[in-house]
């Protein structure tokens, strides 16, 4: 069993608080993938964890105990970075091979621990090879194959992709999520790329400043984010966004020309409303005259992306983009409208930023 569970963690760097009370399990044999932007603590949280930077308060329990005194290697955590560092000099085998390096076990055991691993990471035909004969991902491969072979209890993987270039990113998400499907172990992810936490987690954790602001599946955080940041955030286009105020007939634009047939959700009147819309919910063409929202302006660029189109539209409640089917006939600085029907609305308190019920 080894379920990580934080309780209250906090981290100081001298007088400054830098993570702020966080509270997170991760469950028996769970990915899950710490995300937000630079600087929002995500490397900090995954070194307390590790064991390579003090906790400042709180408590880090792995497998139900307490280890916030315990050294890295007394914890049995694999962690995989972002500069992968095998060893230029070494071959594949002993790069692999010196994860265990301290471990207490007969050469015939090393080798037979080295070669498994090899074998589950399609190392095998390159065991004999230096690093300097390896593709970028056989490398990252290596470097996760140097932290697999030790039998850890939980892997923690800190951006380990960034360095990749697009396709070979993608690939190795693909062979990581593959490996946790096989291997089943624990995993604690961290990035900066939504893409990635989407594609790859059991559970999304979104981090800003220090706090946990929400944590569920890509899915529900997709669909019912609880603030405008995670809303924005998660996804690709960002959720457009469009403040109105509300009154006791509906909601209006705040400034603009934006349409929105909409009743007013639970707040003060008078209150300001932020409607967040997805691209792919808001779509170029005529309003059916159902109850959503209608937005209307110059097309700035139009984005071909094969499947579909998606249009910048400079509307006076500011730039959105829309979808459009592939094929549309559009141009730049032509005047379109785009509508998203009520049900696929967002709605925010934009003063709290939270997310409000809908109406
Ligand atoms: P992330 O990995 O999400 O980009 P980090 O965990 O590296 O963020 O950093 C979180 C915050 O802690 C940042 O504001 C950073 O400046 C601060 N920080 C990180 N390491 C140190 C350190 N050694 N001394 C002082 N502040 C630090
Ligand atoms: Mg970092």
């Amino acid at each position: 069993m080894t379920e990580i569970q934080l309780e209250k963690i906090t981290k100081k760097y001298g007088a400054i608080e830098t993570i702020h009370g966080i509270d997170l399990t991760v469950t028996d044999g769970e990915f899950v993938v710490l995300v937000g932007p630079s600087g929002c603590g995500k490397s900090t949280t995954l070194r307390m964890i590790a064991g390579l930077e003090p906790i400042t308060g709180g408590d880090l329990r792995i497998g139900g105990e307490i280890v916030n005194e315990h050294e890295p290697k007394e914890r049995n955590i694999a962690m995989v970075f972002q500069n992968y560092a095998i060893y230029p000099h070494m071959s594949v085998r002993q790069n692999i091979g010196f994860g265990l390096y301290t471990a207490k076990m007969s050469k015939a055991d090393k080798n037979k621990r080295i070669e498994e691993t090899a074998e589950m990471l399609g190392l095998v035909e390159l065991l004999d090879r230096k690093p300097s004969a390896l593709s970028g991902g056989q490398r990252q491969r290596v470097a996760i194959g140097r932290a697999m072979v030790r039998n850890p209890v939980a892997f923690l993987f800190d951006e380990p992709l960034s360095n990749l270039d697009a396709q070979l990113r993608s690939q190795m998400r693909i062979e990581i999520k593959r490996l946790h499907q096989r291997l089943k172990s624990t995993i604690v992810y961290v990035t900066h790329d939504q893409v990635e936490a989407m594609t790859m987690a059991d559970r999304i954790v979104v981090m800003r400043d220090g706090h946990i602001l929400q944590s569920g599946s890509p899915t529900d955080l997709y669909e019912n984010p609880s603030d405008i940041f995670t809303a924005r955030f998660i996804g690709n286009p960002s959720m457009n966004m469009i403040t109105a105020i509300a009154t006791q007939n509906g909601l209006v634009a705040e400034n603009g020309n934006a349409v929105l047939s909409v009743a007013s959700p639970d707040v003060a009147i008078n209150s300001k409303v932020s409607v967040g819309v997805r691209s792919h919910a808001l779509s170029v063409g005529v309003p059916n005259g159902a109850a959503g929202l209608t937005l209307t302006g110059e097309i700035l660029v139009l984005e071909p992306l094969g499947s579909e189109t998606l249009v910048h539209i400079d509307t006076a409640d500011g730039v959105v983009i829309a979808s459009a089917p592939a094929l549309h006939q559009l141009t730049a600085g032509q005047t379109v409208s785009a509508f998203a029907s009520v049900e696929n609305l967002y709605f925010f308190d934009s003063d709290s930023q939270k997310a409000l019920m809908r109406p």
